[in-house]
């Protein structure tokens, strides 16, 4: 295991090459790292900023021998990582973080859920899903509309179906390809929050200012930050932050997403926990224009075991994601001054990909 703090010069490791590793990438370049991208598409957009790229699938053997050998650290930029690859990644003797306990959390929805409740970080009711007799009794147990989810590999609104009748309820279940899910009841919230949060080896945590966000077709379309939101929901949303992250001894930054449920009966705030990302969330676009030290270089100082940076905002933001075509307006953008235009080099516009950020000073 190295020696930590990690000093200048030393070699970060990521995988998965898309913005967020690029993203991640630049930040550790600024603090003298060296970063090694492994990702199974020749010259993703992270590698075109890095040192080097492995050209691997992530359960590749050898590949993660070869990361292993190369980093002193090795972190991610998505949560779907094989639990064995990290197990490879530690025997050649990289560090890896967040650790594989994260990881593990982070790839099932039922035992995300059943993890953050036990730790006093409520989320909606919900009821594992195997069969379709699971699924009619999820239904009476959590009453209609409802919102039947895979267990694993969803984002961004993918392997989700509303059941609003219950003779819906076996077209979605195959809808879903009758995979292991979950049910959720529908969280009836006044908007969608959430909360950037960074824990260090010496078990420091630093959280920002929450961010409102407004999702389209189950896609984040905006972020503005620091959110309107009183004190207690600042606080409330901390206090979840620090408890999810001190109960996985975390390491690194992690997004959670909140539903802001208004003001409970005795008049104190409501926050369920919609998911937690055990990485670089794209609802922390936000602060690499509204904060001295972004979610990046706070990722990258968190696991090399620097001192975790400051989070308050300087600025307020409003973050738009450019997805698909809409990147064709990076002409029209970069000549706004009040636009930051963060463009991920990504050759191929497909519709709906995430291709673009713009962050305005509000
Ligand atoms: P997810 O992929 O779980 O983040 O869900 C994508 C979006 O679907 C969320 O941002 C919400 O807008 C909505 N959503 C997810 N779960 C629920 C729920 N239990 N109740 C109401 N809306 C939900």
């Amino acid at each position: 295991m190295p020696q930590l703090p990690l000093p200048p010069g030393s070699t970060l490791g990521i995988l998965g090459g898309g913005q967020l590793g690029r993203m991640l990438s630049q930040a550790a370049s600024r603090l003298g790292f060296d970063v090694v991208i492994l990702d199974p598409q020749p010259d993703c957009p992270a590698a075109r900023v890095s040192r080097a790229q492995i050209t691997a699938p992530y359960d590749d053997p050898d590949a993660l021998q070869a990361l292993g050998r190369l980093c002193d650290v090795v972190t991610f930029e998505f949560e779907n990582v094989p639990a064995a690859s990290v197990e490879t990644l530690a025997e050649a003797g990289a560090l890896v973080a967040p650790g594989p306990t994260a990881l593990a959390v982070g790839q099932d929805r039922v035992d995300e859920k059943t993890y953050l409740n036990a730790v006093d970080a409520p989320t909606v009711a919900f009821a594992a899903v195997t069969t379709l007799d699971d699924l009619t009794n999820a239904i009476e147990r959590l009453g209609l509309p409802a919102l039947l989810k895979t267990r694993r590999e969803g984002y961004d609104g993918k392997g989700q179906v509303w059941i609003r009748d219950a003779a819906e309820a076996e077209a979605a279940f195959d809808a879903i390809g009758r995979r292991p899910a979950v049910l959720e009841a529908a969280a009836v919230f006044q908007r969608e929050l959430s909360i950037i949060a960074a824990r260090g080896h010496d078990g420091a945590v630093a959280v920002y200012p929450l961010g409102e966000n407004v999702h389209k077709n189950g896609v984040l379309k905006t972020t503005i930050a620091p959110a309107a939101v009183d004190p207690a929901t600042q606080a409330r949303a901390e206090q979840i932050a620090a408890a999810v992250l001190d109960g996985l001894d975390y390491i690194g930054v992690m997004g959670i997403e909140l539903f802001d449920m208004g003001a409970d009966s005795e008049g104190k705030p409501e926050l369920l926990v919609n998911e937690v990302a055990p990485r670089v969330h794209n609802t922390g676009h936000w602060t690499q224009d509204g904060c001295v030290c972004d979610q990046f270089e706070q990722h990258v100082r968190a696991v090399v075991g620097w001192p975790l940076g400051p989070t308050q905002a300087h600025a307020r933001i409003e973050m738009t994601n450019l997805l698909g075509a809409e990147v064709e307006d990076w002409r029209a953008l970069a000549a706004q001054p009040d636009a930051r235009l963060h463009l991920y080099g990504k050759h191929d516009a497909r519709p709906g990909r995430k291709m673009a950020h713009v962050n305005r000073i509000l």
